[in-house]
């Protein structure tokens, strides 16, 4: 395991990430690709939930990837780019199963009389099927392709287009960083789908909250990704190494510090326990029966 005691740094700090809120509500990111942000901000969200839709390349069809919370503003303008394209959806992906992401996803798939497709079974609907790793999809002439990215979430899907994006869904965020959902969500699988989705090579993240990571800066946010796991690690280590079994809550609170709002306690509470677990199945630390941790 690699530990680091530097606080690592987010390499977009620098490259002038437009300010929280001010992105626009719909964004051709390039000629085949659209995003439309749901009205749903909060710390959670960000900007709030991204829709994106895909087009073919030689136009007529369209691939809707999570259409995110029930909205009917949120519909009309996705429904207004599709006609304004003279295109017609044909399909929904969802890359998890968080209502943020999939809420209204029967709902559009009753609307525009599509199958809704998903990692998970029960979120499968309609001519929709179930998405696996390595799956390959036309859209006319593009070819979308999926990559299985478990962490944030067991169920976790990234879309990789043959225009160099991928759609990231919450395995990376437009800002900051991603919360790791634990007990679905696990550390070390987090971390295996960050060296899978850096071992793609450089390409446009397309991510599920905030602002696209330029194909410039991505592997250096994929990096700074991964540092900053380890650097959680490394603070639960030093945190314990007080001699003194703390609780959760407590190391929750040591870690993020008295800056961290409270809406944004619990996700930190399930990305440390995350955390914890990583290093109880490592013999790092351990736990007693009061939900304590120590340094074994
Ligand atoms: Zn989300």
């Amino acid at each position: 395991m690699t530990m680091t005691d530097s606080v690592p740094e987010d390499p977009r700090t620098d490259a002038g990430l437009p300010a929280l809120g001010s992105l626009d509500t719909i964004t051709y990111l390039s000629d085949e690709l659209v995003r439309v942000i749901a009205p749903n901000p909060s710390p959670n969200t960000l900007d709030g939930t991204n829709t994106y839709i895909v087009f073919d390349s030689a136009g007529g069809s369209a691939l809707i990837i999570d259409p995110g919370p029930v909205s009917d503003t949120h519909f009309e303008n996705v429904k207004s780019v599709l006609d304004q394209a003279k295109s017609e959806a044909i399909g929904i992906f969802l890359t998890h199963h968080h209502l943020d992401h999939s809420e209204t996803a029967t709902l559009w798939s009753q609307n525009l009389g599509v199958g809704v497709s998903a990692f998970l079974g029960r979120l499968v609907f309609g001519a929709g099927r179930v998405l696996r790793d390595d799956d390959v999809f036309e859209l006319g002439k593009k070819v979308i392709k999926v990559v299985g990215t478990p962490g944030h979430v067991n169920d976790h899907l990234a879309f990789q287009t043959d225009s160099g994006h991928l759609v990231a869904g919450d395995h990376m965020l437009g800002r900051s960083t991603s919360v790791i959902a634990y007990p679905d969500g696990d550390l070390e699988k987090y971390m295996s789908s960050l060296i899978k989705v850096r071992n793609l090579g450089s390409q446009i993240i397309l991510p599920g909250h905030g602002p696209e990571i330029s194909k410039e800066l991505s592997s250096g946010v994929i990096e700074y990704y991964i540092a900053h796991r380890h650097y959680r690690l490394a603070q639960i280590v030093s945190i314990l190494d007080d001699d003194v079994p703390l609780h959760v809550d407590d190391l929750t609170r040591k870690i993020y510090g008295p800056a961290l709002p409270e809406s944004l306690f619990g996700p930190a509470k399930q990305s440390t326990r995350a955390s914890l677990t990583y290093l109880v199945q490592r013999e790092v630390i351990e736990v007693d029966e009061d939900e304590r941790y120590g340094l074994i």
